[in-house]
């Protein structure tokens, strides 16, 4: 495999965890701002039914589903970095695109000590 594709793969990897962080971020102002303008609703209409301790509790879980993205986000990235075949050894088959910079520099894999990147002259 050349550098320069194991870079571009790393730096997908990369942004797609960012992209995950982003929308974690998002969803979660999301989520309390569609919580806050009814938060007294919801506290009223639950403590009616349920009392005030679950009343409390339901909305301390307002940004609960931004913990369901980021943890489903992360198994995304994770499922697809396990299949791309430039992101793992192919011969330890481990994950080497977190250490990007350290296969680039030794063209080795960090774990098995193979070489992975080809050689070039520049
Ligand atoms: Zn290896």
């Amino acid at each position: 495999m050349n550098v320069e594709r194991f870079v571009r793969e790393c730096n997908r990897f990369q942004w797609r965890t960012i992209g995950v962080g982003i929308a974690t971020v998002l969803f979660m102002a999301a989520s309390f701002a569609l919580v806050i303008p009814f938060r007294d609703q919801i506290k009223q209409f639950v403590s009616e039914r349920y009392g005030l301790p679950v009343a409390e509790i339901v909305i301390g879980l307002t940004p609960f589903p931004s913990v369901i993205v980021v943890f489903a986000g992360l198994i995304w990235v994770q499922r697809h970095a396990n299949r791309s075949s430039e992101l793992n050894c192919p011969y330890c088959w481990k994950f080497v695109g977190g250490m990007r910079y350290l296969v680039v520099a030794t063209k080795c894999c960090p774990h098995c000590g193979k070489r992975i990147l080809e050689v070039t002259d520049d």
